[in-house]
């Protein structure tokens, strides 16, 4: 298209304007924007459509810049009825919907052009088509949307001296939403003067940025000016959406981004660098994605990995479940310290100290671990669920705990075990602090089993079975009555030595209710459950002279002791004090040991509507002769008609079938010299003094019932699973026949010299003096745990020293006041010698205030004994030291005494408890008993060579 002259004339004008103002208006490209159209930016013709092509002219130029720009001009001022049409090539629009149509233009001012009123216009009309494709180059104005008249905001400006200038004229039109594909724009000139110089069209858009570690991405604005896009942000990688809080941002119509929302963080094992997450370095960790920064390592752990999100606790180092990864890693502690002790009866309080260390951590408990032991250390079993522990067996926070309801008489090892959070993840060896104890005394347990016998207008026979764990020796029922209407606001009592009492003066036709409790040296149990019975009716015509609430009592009275041999058919003697039982109810199940006339069993005994019994059960061997029935029956006849508990108790005999057994009480460790041998110092004095005790009360009662033992040692007295001693072998002049230590006297009879009292020896005077005699001679072996009275001497030389007043010295850690009631009991007048009422009331008083029973350290060894100033050649008989080993029962340590030089018995009379211990004897009980044979040595070498042993 050529332009006009008239055109022409007027570019260089609108031209000149532009340069003179066009660069203060220029604005900065926005980023923001997406360009459609620049009709500046165009280097070759635009070629838009011109209707009819006298108007708008296409003419080439320079922006302010000398850029060459493409301009469209009109300038038919002249005229009237100007219609002159423009319109722009196809613009597609792709995703916007909110267009910006800028508009950069020169007008001339109608005034400053002469002739021209009337017809010259100073505004021009904007249009546009929405259309899907390019429709052909015809302009049906019709189809035109109008979208403003564009008037200058100022055609021109007035210059400094009076000259009048062209100004750059900018307008900017916003159109939409639109909803085609595409739209033309379209300049109506209506008879004006203007220069078109730069159409611009472009939507906006945010453009993809990253913000708080999340992408948004390149987002077309909305189609109203008012319209915020929502846009969902993805995290970049290695960075995850915070929880509830996922990245939002939103596109305002200005294509800004605005209102962020939310947030991407960097995942566990990475931090934030910039506007991305990377992996923490070796020794670093980062645990959770809320955690800004990676950390180093805590002490105790390592990692060496990139992108940790924790470290590894070194060897022997952990940590607990519950542990974050940001602690220390830690180990268990140490053992607790300082681990006392302190026993009541069966209740044991232990206290510690804390242990000193903690394994880096402070949440340090303490754990109890209860053992019951046997005899041997290997016999140990946990305590089971009876036992209490006060506040707990674990989760300690304090250093102490109380235990309750040990059993009485029985060894316990108790485990302090210190832990922490990570003990039970650790598999090295456990560590704590322990002790080993001994319970003492405690009450009785209650009598379970109370059972009516006989039932009549004013008595009530009962019986009862001894509690479960007795706890020591039962010395003593008590009953307690009342009328059940009464309630048991008055009640009675009544006392019996047995475990059967009959209780009189009540009333007939009347309900009572009776209770049962035992009594030991450690005092009363509980009472056991209610029994209740009514007593008969009186026959009519009877007047009741009972008065109400009667309190007397029988006692059941001492009974005699009836000699069988007094009876003319012993088979009534065994039936008046026997029970016979019915073969059937026992079952025998193993033999235990051979007695003078057969096999003695241990086996069951089932009595009707009672709980089975252990037994043992004493046979009479098959091809009897009648004495040896008789004789065998004897002690049946004798032992049924006591009752104590420390006396063995007879279950009944089975003589109408074969074969004849004698049915016993079942002591499970057998005679008590071989069990005090194989626990030799195994026991606390407390221990040993219970034992004789039972045995003293055992004594009193078969005293009480004049009955005369004769035969009272340590191998005649059983020993039960609680350690309760009970007396037992008892028979006639057959027992001591028995006796393997019995031997002919020069006065005719067979007697176990160094057992027996003088006068017994001398001319045979047995009595209980005698037997109290023999019960020192026993407490002597308790003692020294099953040692041989008078060791090796010949009976003729225990028989020749005792007459020349020497007695046995006090066995090893023996406490004076126990050698001191030996000594009385061996006092050679008799009527010296104490009772057996009051030994027992001795040692009771010794087991109350066991202080007395303190032996001082270091104050223990033997006396050199003056019983040894004999010519006694036993040590010099002696060959070796093998030789006095073997004699001694220490055969054993043969080799540590050889290998260690001491090879000849002078050179072992010089040893102290020391060197003894330096072979490597580590047994406290045999360290004891080759120090006590070492001290009779020294004390009879000293007598036969007269010379010194410097110990
Ligand atoms: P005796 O004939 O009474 O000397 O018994 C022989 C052996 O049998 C004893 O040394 C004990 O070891 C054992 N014995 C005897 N009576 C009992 C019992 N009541 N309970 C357990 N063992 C027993």
């Amino acid at each position: 298209m050529a332009p006009s002259s008239a055109a022409r004339l007027w570019t260089t004008l609108v031209l000149h304007g532009c340069c003179l103002l066009g660069a203060a208006a220029a604005a900065a490209q926005n980023s923001r924007e997406v360009i459609l159209l620049d009709s500046k930016a165009q280097q070759t013709e635009l070629e838009w459509i011109s209707s009819p092509s006298t108007g708008w002219e296409e003419i080439s130029g320079l922006d302010e810049n000398y850029t060459p720009i493409r301009t469209y001009q009109v300038c038919q001022v002249m005229e009237s009825n100007q219609n002159n049409w423009l319109r722009t090539n196809w613009i597609e629009k792709g995703d916007a919907q909110r267009i910006f149509v800028e508009l950069k233009f020169t007008l001339r001012d109608c005034n400053s052009l002469p002739g021209v009123v009337g017809t010259c216009k100073e505004t021009f009309n904007l249009y546009y088509q929405e259309t899907d494709a390019e429709v052909g180059r015809n302009i049906r104005e019709s189809q035109y949307v109008k979208i403003d008249t564009i008037a200058a905001d100022e055609s021109f400006t007035q210059g400094d001296l009076g000259e009048r200038k062209m100004k750059l004229n900018t307008e900017l039109r916003i159109i939409g939403p639109l909803s085609r594909r595409g739209f033309y724009l379209a300049f109506q000139d209506v008879g004006a003067c203007i220069a078109l110089v730069s159409v611009k069209v472009y939507y906006k858009k945010c453009w993809s940025i990253i913000e708080n570690l999340a992408t948004f991405p390149d987002t077309v604005t909305g189609s109203e000016f008012s319209s915020l896009v929502e846009v969902e942000g993805t995290c970049v990688s290695d960075a995850e959406e915070e929880a509830d809080n996922s990245p939002k941002m939103h596109c305002s119509a200005e294509g800004e981004w605005l209102v962020p929302i939310g947030k991407c963080i960097c995942k566990a094992g990475f931090h934030q660098k910039g506007d991305a997450c990377e992996p923490c370095g070796r020794g670093f960790y980062k645990s959770s994605s809320q955690d800004l920064q990676c950390s180093r390592c805590p002490a105790h752990s390592y990692n060496d990995r990139e992108g940790s999100w924790r470290c590894d606790c070194e060897d022997g180092y952990y940590r607990a479940l519950s542990d974050p990864p940001a602690v220390t890693c830690t180990r268990p502690p140490s053992a607790p310290q300082n681990l006392v002790y302190n026993i009541n009866q069966t209740t044991v309080s232990l206290e510690w100290s804390s242990p000193a260390d903690n394994g880096g951590r402070n949440d340090v408990t303490y754990r109890i671990m209860c053992r019951r032991c046997g005899w041997e250390p290997e016999e140990c079993l946990p305590c089971g669920g009876n036992v209490g522990y006060l506040p707990a067996q674990s989760g300690l926070v304090d250093a102490y705990v109380t235990i309750t309801d040990l059993l009485a008489h029985a060894n316990y090892t108790f485990e302090v075990e210190a832990v922490n959070g990570v003990s039970d993840l650790s598999r090295t060896q456990r560590l704590f602090a322990s002790v080993s104890i001994a319970t003492s005394q405690a009450a009785p347990s209650q009598v379970s089993e109370l059972i009516k016998e006989k039932v009549q207008q004013r008595s009530v026979q009962l019986s009862w079975q001894e509690p479960e764990q007795p706890n020591g020796v039962i010395t003593e029922y008590e009953i307690k009555y009342y009328e059940k209407d009464q309630k048991d606001r008055i009640y009675s009592t009544v006392k019996s030595k047995s475990t059967s009492a009959t209780v009189n003066n009540l009333k007939p036709s009347t309900a009572y209710v009776f209770q049962i409790r035992a009594f030991t040296a450690a005092g009363y149990g509980t009472f056991g459950p209610r029994l209740e019975v009514t007593t008969k009716e009186e026959p009519s015509g009877t007047a009741s002279t009972f008065s109400a609430y009667a309190l007397a009592v029988k006692f059941p009275g001492t009974k005699t002791y009836i000699d069988p041999e007094t009876y003319e058919d012993p088979n009534r003697a065994v039936h008046q004090f026997a029970k016979e039982l019915d073969a059937s109810c026992i079952k025998i199940e193993r033999v235990i040991g051979a007695g003078e006339f057969g096999e003695v069993c241990s086996g069951r005994l089932k009595l009707p509507g009672k709980r089975d019994v252990p037994v043992a059960i004493k046979t009479l061997k098959v091809g009897y002769t009648e004495k040896q029935r008789r004789d065998f029956l004897c002690e049946a006849s004798i032992m049924g008609q006591f009752d104590h508990p420390n006396v063995v108790h007879l279950e009944g005999v089975v003589t109408r079938g074969k074969p004849v057994m004698i049915v016993i009480e079942y002591m499970e460790n057998g005679s008590l010299d071989a069990f005090l041998r194989k626990h030799d110092g195994q026991f606390t004095v407390i221990q040993l003094v219970g034992m004789l005790r039972g045995i003293a009360a055992g004594m009193r009662y078969l005293s009480d019932m004049g009955y005369v033992h004769r035969d009272l040692a340590a191998r005649n007295i059983l020993v039960n699973s609680n350690l309760v001693c009970k007396v037992s072998d008892f028979g006639l002049s057959r027992v001591i026949d028995d006796d393997p230590e019995a031997v002919y006297t020069t006065t005719g009879g067979k007697i176990p010299v160094r057992w027996t009292a003088t006068e017994a020896i001398q001319y045979r005077k047995f009595t209980s003096s005698s037997d109290v005699w023999s019960y020192g001679i026993v407490m002597w072996e308790v003692m020294s745990y099953g040692e041989r009275p008078y060791w090796d001497m010949s009976n003729q030389d225990v028989i020749k020293a005792i007459e020349e007043g020497y007695r046995l010295p006090a066995p090893m850690d023996c406490p004076p006041g126990l050698h001191q009631l030996m000594l009385d009991c061996w006092q050679k007048d008799r009527a010296d010698r104490p009772k057996f009422d009051q030994i027992v009331g001795i040692l009771d008083k010794m087991i109350r205030n066991p202080n007395t029973l303190k032996t001082p350290l270091g104050t223990c060894t033997r006396p050199i004994s003056p019983l040894l100033d004999q010519n006694t050649p036993d040590f010099a008989t002696f060959r070796s030291v093998g030789d006095w080993l073997e004699a001694i029962k220490m055969e054993r340590y043969n080799d540590n005494f050889t290998a260690t030089g001491y090879s000849s018995l002078e050179s072992v009379a010089r040893m102290t408890i020391e060197d003894v211990m330096s072979l490597g004897i580590t047994l406290v009980g045999h360290q004891k008993k080759i120090m006590s044979s070492i001290q009779t040595m020294r004390a009879q070498m000293l007598h036969l060579h007269g010379t010194g042993v410097q110990v």
